[in-house]
């Protein structure tokens, strides 16, 4: 009996500690931050990449971002699924890069519209190709150009409505040029993508850190209580200043370095000690400090290189702005004023039951 006993402990622990080495260790974990509103954070390092994070609505959820792997995004779904049965109806991609994006398509899968500012369709496919350079596997490189990308593009922003619950979606410069944050008035809560780093070293071989300074203060500005990071812990306000006053000690160091006439690696070993001096905790510090400090050099110097911002829908107008009014032929059409030339007034004419710029007069009638 006693040999019984002690060979079915046996057998449960074995069991238990065979079942600890099988469970793969949780690459996110989810943080609740107020009624239906979580983060999902991920860890440094680990296979989701970057945070994510997810708003419940009375008739849907939001999901911000997707992660850095389609099986963490899967695991993102499988945790929401076990929250709220209500669809996915939207995915907000804060920004291109690929830790925000790879999984998007297990997202459409499930059926949600997914949305981002106009610039990230245009560089999720060619733009995610850099980070690997000449030596990209070829089923790296069919991954990356079969991305799914957004199905909704803004310009600055757009208010999403999960019945009842607005979330309000915003772009800022500073990292990429194609940054959204995801503001939840409702919950005082900040999903800032990659627009803020808590703790962390940012990533910023897209970034126009003068543009993104006073991004920050804007940010800061919602009043929020709770800003999420691309990378690190939820935080509040104070650090978000932190990460400002980083790019801001940055941005003086190079520039104090620049001005006394260094520049390359002479440029780097001048500034990185005082960087290491006040920042060397933050995580990341690594793997981005050094390329931080090149990078900010190059912008202060206006060499740096940038994506491409595609088309605003506003460039895309016409220069005559085409007027939606129907007039019967013969009727007198009414003045408009150019929203260009406001001085100047237009006479319209009836073609084919529709309105059409007949002559254009500087001044009045
Ligand atoms: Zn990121």
């Amino acid at each position: 009996m006693r040999q019984t006993l002690s060979a079915v402990l046996a057998a449960v622990v074995l069991c238990g500690l065979a079942m600890a080495a099988n469970a793969p260790a949780p690459d996110f974990k989810l943080e609740p931050l107020g009624a239906g509103v979580w983060a999902a954070i991920g860890n440094d390092g680990g296979k989701a990449g970057a945070n994510a994070g997810f708003v419940v609505g009375d008739d849907g959820v939001a999901v911000i971002d997707t992660f850095e792997d389609p099986g963490a995004a899967k695991d993102l779904l499988a945790e929401i699924r076990k929250i709220t049965p209500l669809p996915i109806r939207f995915v907000i991609n804060t920004h291109y890069h690929l830790d925000h994006v790879n999984g998007n398509d297990v997202f459409a899968a499930a059926g949600a519209t997914i949305l981002a500012q106009r610039n990230v369709r245009n560089w999720e496919r060619t733009e995610n190709l850099k980070w690997w350079g000449d030596k990209i596997k070829p089923e790296v490189k069919a991954r990356v150009q079969s991305l799914k990308l957004p199905d909704v593009v803004y310009d600055s922003g757009v208010d999403l409505f999960l019945g009842s619950r607005k979330v309000e979606v915003r772009s800022y410069p500073g990292h990429t040029g194609g940054d959204s944050i995801v503001y939840i008035h409702d919950a005082g809560v900040v999903f800032c993508g990659d627009l803020f780093w808590n703790h962390h070293i940012p990533n910023l071989i897209d970034a126009t850190t003068k543009a993104w300074v006073p991004t920050l203060d804007a940010l800061m500005g919602y009043g929020a209580g709770k800003f999420v990071p691309g990378h690190g812990e939820p935080g509040t306000a104070l650090e978000v200043k932190a990460f400002q006053q980083y790019l801001g000690d940055l941005r003086a160091a190079v520039a104090q370095a620049q001005s006394a006439g260094r520049s390359g690696d002479a440029l780097v070993q001048a500034v990185l000690p005082q960087m290491q001096a006040k920042y060397a905790d933050w995580g990341f510090f690594k793997e981005f400090a050094k390329s931080n400090i090149e990078q900010t050099s190059q912008e202060l110097a206006g060499t740096k290189r940038l994506p491409k911002p595609a088309e605003s829908a506003a460039a895309n107008k016409p220069q005559v702005p085409y007027l939606p009014l129907r007039v019967q032929v013969g009727e007198k059409a009414p003045d408009f004023a150019l929203p260009s030339a406001s001085r100047g007034t237009v006479r319209l004419s009836a073609l084919q039951g529709r309105a059409v710029l007949l002559d254009f007069y500087e001044g009045f009638w």
